[in-house]
């Protein structure tokens, strides 16, 4: 397949998974089961998972995917928000719904969903991010809630997810200009409006990515080991534990890989106020006069 060909598989597989999700998030769900779901359907399509499926609950922007063992559920009256990515051959669509039972959850859903549309209709080539991100702001601001400003979409290249230029949720100043023909994530994300509007890194990490991507005679023959089985496994994307659980005894040689710095360990992304934060996200390729929205 050429790469187009690719991308608008990944959006079409990506569309077929989120219509999915819905019926899948409750309260008394466990998160683990949702997120395995999402990353099972993905592959049930013949893809791959570009990332752990991430489903971040209320002042949890982003950045959490359920680890191994982990038992925890949704609660009632929660903002869930379920962000993945599909690749195929590393072209990738990145998406996100935000699901909730709650007043509050629905005004920020509605915000960020039409802030969305709108960052779209301002997307072709040649505009600036700046551009997109007032588009953004502007629309939040019309539903009175506040977007997160150290949060930003990205530009996608093949398996690079976060590749050059990011796509600010606030009118920035950035003069950086969208290029016709490259892929872009928009993604938007809005709190109540009297949260900081902010986030802040919080432990536990649950995404990793690797950087160092070849043997060193600095590391241990495990770890060389370790690295090589990542590298061909995720080919520079980002992974989670569960997707090394088939190997014996690994835990310890990845923590040393983290604390070497070879391995980037992300923590979560959280509302510094302790506020909800809502979520939507499209990717997008830019044309001359427009864009075509690939999820
Ligand atoms: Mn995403
Ligand atoms: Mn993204």
């Amino acid at each position: 397949m050429e790469g187009l060909d690719c991308l608008l598989k990944a959006g079409e597989v990506a569309r077929a998974v989120r219509a999915a999700i819905p019926e899948m998030v409750g309260p008394g769900t466990s998160l683990l089961t949702i997120a395995e779901r999402v990353e099972e359907l993905i592959r049930e399509h013949g893809c791959t998972p570009a990332f752990p499926c991430n489903i971040s609950l209320d002042a949890v922007a982003a950045h959490y995917s359920p680890p191994p063992g982990d038992f925890s559920t949704l609660p009632r009256n929660s903002v869930v928000k379920v962000d993945f990515g599909v690749s195929v051959d590393g072209y990738i669509a990145d998406t996100a719904l935000t699901i909730t039972d709650t007043a509050w959850g629905e005004v920020l859903k509605k915000a960020v969903e039409e802030a969305l549309r709108a960052a779209v209709k301002v997307v072709e080539a040649g505009v600036k991010v700046s551009e997109v991100g007032a588009a953004v702001q502007n629309t939040l601001m019309k539903f009175g809630v506040k977007p997160i400003r150290n949060l930003t979409g990205h530009e996608i290249r093949r398996f690079n997810l976060h590749a050059g230029v990011s796509i600010p949720n606030v009118s920035s100043g950035n003069g950086a200009r969208l290029e016709e023909g490259h892929v872009y994530a928009i993604e938007p994300f809005a709190t109540l409006a009297d949260g900081a509007g902010e986030v802040r890194d919080v432990q536990p990490a649950t995404i990793y990515r690797l950087e160092l991507r070849k043997p060193s005679s600095k590391l241990s023959e495990q770890e060389n080991v370790l690295v090589k089985i990542i590298d061909d496994r995720f080919n520079g994307l980002p992974y989670s534990l569960r997707w090394l659980s088939d190997l014996p005894e690994v835990l310890e040689t990845h923590q040393k890989l983290v604390r070497r710095g070879l391995v980037k360990a992300y923590p979560m992304l959280v509302e510094r106020t302790g506020r909800p934060v809502a979520q939507a996200e499209h990717t997008v390729l830019v044309e001359k006069n427009g864009c075509v929205v690939i999820t």
